[in-house]
């Protein structure tokens, strides 16, 4: 069946292109258009509507990987635009890149209210590669496509009917269509031929300055967007074409294309093929301590309703208060109107049997295994013996939590990252016993939290805090062989990493990774190299920015990392080695570090795959996108399992090698 359909009627050619789920601009639909081009010549106008949900959201990723196919997108929306038929383009949805190219190349676009328009190529390394950066700053402007190019932002239909991108916005597209056809305006000259738009070099210095560090399309959008207010339309496009076919190929793109498929693929892991989730609408969620809240307030904005259960009542009105700070940040960035806030079904309390009707409950109390043991027992008197049960552990292993409970299909973790409310990861923890349908509810739960879910088997941390866990200990490495810490978290920083480790563990406290290693200690083997700083300054009461000194010290109200004298002293003093560290070898080593922990957990059957891995660690821990996450990128560098196998020799008791990397 053909992607592109055409109806004569009337004199007037309708096109409608049909290519789910979005409509991408795939050969099928270029070739499609080119021949409705032909067949619509001498048509009075030619009508380019898409069925579905949405207009032309944009190319077809698959074909990214190889050679571009002709017909090119290029020539086909030069076909639209240059078409002795003017053709008009009917909106609605998201008119994302490529779409947004052919709805260019038309003579006129009418779009619903709520259409959305974006240029997202730079999401995925890439610049337009159809005239998007040299029409569209044409006809709205300079600065509004330097905005939507360089963020891949979308913006709504009155943005684009103000700056003069679109000609009406209209409930009924087809009514208005038919309208504007019978009272034909004069056909405005093509974009292409429009004069050139005038740069503004207040824009240019302030994209320039954001986006110094980290992925170059920004900067390649900005570079595309200036040669249209310099060169003609038939310099211009040749040049931007030349780009984004070289881009296609570059590292960058390569590796935010992996991001953007591994997302996509974890969210529906194989083992839940055919399952189906139970439908939940209520969520007890136990602790309104720092996640409990974030979690509450998630669910909430989700349309959930909501118990707190809490040890006290006055530690249920703390909570309750936790929870309505966070609305009001929701409030304030526009997440929930004042309106539906009224309507939040939010209820607390200090008795479990308040939990009776809820479908699932969510536990975030102390890390520690007796009262979360506790919890449960007392949760499972109360609720329905299938009310699934879920624990927000982090480094706990999820079967002793849940030892005893009956009908352990049910039972599950479900990590949230803190802040809970913003962080978009959760990990979705199955249990030996944990069943399909549990963990299919999990995932349906997560995503109507608009979060991202990603499986995890249970190991000391999961995948996340695994990983980091080894990402610090090679990080302690370096410090008992000759670094400091802010040697190394400004390496990390140049990397693209937002934080350093060291000062990572400022800002979120260094208490609970000591209480890990202490739960550790017994059964750490002899051989393990055992770096005590960390402990060390747990002891010493440098717990981190909150305590006012932890790896750095902090001026009271003041969050900069001040190097502390003191625990230089305290380094250098207990340092085996005084080695020097280029910023190069640190970064090499603390990745080494996370990617061969990354290939033993792959091996162990712990993370379904490598890019399961690479999106914990890009939406947990903010390892770069545009590098595609530690699996993406180790897989980049070739002489990586040598110097690992190099490192491993020199210091057998830290490291444990990968069958991957054991050569
Ligand atoms: P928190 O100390 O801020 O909050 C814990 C809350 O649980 C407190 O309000 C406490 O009153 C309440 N509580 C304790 N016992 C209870 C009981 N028997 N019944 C009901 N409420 C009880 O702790 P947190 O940082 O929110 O951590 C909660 C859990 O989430 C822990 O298991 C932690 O490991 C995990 N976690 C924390 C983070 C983080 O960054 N803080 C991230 C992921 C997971």
């Amino acid at each position: 069946m053909s992607v592109v359909k055409t109806e004569f009627s009337g004199g007037i050619l309708y096109v409608t292109i049909d290519n789910p789920p979005v409509n991408a601009t795939s050969r099928a639909v270029r070739i499609g258009l080119l021949a409705a081009v032909e067949q619509g010549r001498d048509a009075r106008a030619v009508l380019l509507s898409c069925a579905g949900r949405t207009f032309i959201a944009g190319g077809d990723m698959g074909e990214f990987d190889s050679p571009a196919q002709a017909p090119d997108l290029p020539d086909v929306v030069a076909a639209i635009e240059h078409s002795p038929a003017p053709w008009v383009a009917l909106l609605h949805g998201t008119v994302l890149g490529g779409g947004l190219e052919i709805a260019l190349g038309c003579a006129h676009r009418i779009a619903t209210p709520d259409t959305r328009f974006g240029l997202p190529e730079v999401n995925i390394g890439l610049i337009p590669g159809a005239g998007g950066t040299q029409r569209l700053p044409r006809l709205v402007g300079f600065d509004l496509a330097v905005e939507m190019a360089t963020t891949g932002r979308m913006v709504d239909a009155k943005t684009m009917l103000t700056a003069g991108g679109i000609d009406r916005i209209a409930d009924d597209l087809q009514a208005t269509a038919t309208a504007l056809i019978q009272n034909l305006p004069k056909r405005p000259s093509p974009i292409s031929a429009r004069p050139r738009p005038e740069a503004s070099t207040k824009t240019i210095a302030r994209t320039s300055v954001k986006f110094t560090r980290g992925a170059k399309a920004p900067m390649h959008n900005l570079e595309a967007l200036i040669w249209s207010t310099k060169t003609d339309f038939t310099e211009g496009q040749p040049r931007e074409r030349a780009l984004h076919l070289k881009l296609r190929q570059s590292a960058e793109s390569r590796a935010l294309r992996h991001a953007f498929f591994s997302e996509r693929a974890a969210a529906r892991p194989a083992i839940l093929k055919g399952a189906t989730g139970r439908e939940t609408t209520q969520i007890a969620i136990i602790g309104g301590g720092l996640m409990g809240a974030g979690i509450a307030t998630a669910a909430l904005l989700a349309g959930y309703k909501i118990h707190l259960l809490e040890t006290s009542d006055e530690a249920a009105r703390a909570g309750i208060s936790r929870i309505h700070t966070l609305l009001d940040g929701a409030e304030k960035r526009g997440k929930i109107s004042a309106g539906r806030r009224a309507d939040l079904r939010l209820s607390s309390s200090a008795d479990y049997a308040d939990a009776a009707s809820a479908d699932l409950a969510i536990e975030a109390v102390f890390e520690d295994l007796d009262v979360k043991q506790q919890v449960f027992r007392r949760l499972a008197k109360q609720m329905r013996p299938d009310a699934l049960l879920a624990s927000n552990t982090s480094y706990l292993d999820p079967h002793d939590i849940f030892m005893g409970i009956k009908n352990p299909g049910r039972c599950l973790g479900l990590h949230f990252f803190s802040p809970a409310h913003i962080m978009k990861l959760v990990e979705v923890i199955a249990l030996d016993e944990t069943s399909p349908e549990t963990l299919a509810t999990g995932f349906t739960l997560v995503k109507r939290l608009k979060k991202s879910p990603v499986l995890s088997g249970v190991c000391d941390g999961f995948i996340g805090n695994r990983m980091l866990a080894a990402y610090r200990r090679a990080a302690d490495y370096l410090l008992a062989d000759g670094a400091l810490p802010a040697e190394i978290d400004t390496a990390m920083r140049r990397f693209g990493m937002p934080m350093g480790p060291y000062e990572l563990q400022d800002l979120t406290g260094l208490q609970i990774a000591y209480a890990s290693r202490q739960r550790q200690a017994g059964s750490r083997p002899a051989s393990e190299r055992y770096i005590p700083f960390g402990d060390q300054l747990v002891e010493m009461g440098r717990t981190g920015q909150r305590a006012g000194k932890g790896w750095y010290r902090y001026y009271e109200g003041n969050r900069t990392p001040l190097e502390d004298p003191e625990v230089s002293a305290l380094i250098l003093a207990g340092a085996d080695n005084r080695f020097q560290f280029s910023p190069d070898q640190i970064i090499e080593r603390l990745l080494a570090a996370m990617i061969n922990e990354g290939a033993r957990i792959l091996e162990e059957g712990i993370a379904a795959s490598a890019g399961d891995i690479d999106v914990v660690q890009m939406l947990g821990y903010g390892f770069p996108r545009w590098r595609g996450g530690p699996m993406h990128y180790g897989d980049t560098l070739e002489h990586l399992p040598e110097m690992m196998r190099a490192l491993a020799a020199q210091s057998p008791g830290s490291w444990q090698l990968a069958k991957k990397f054991k050569g």
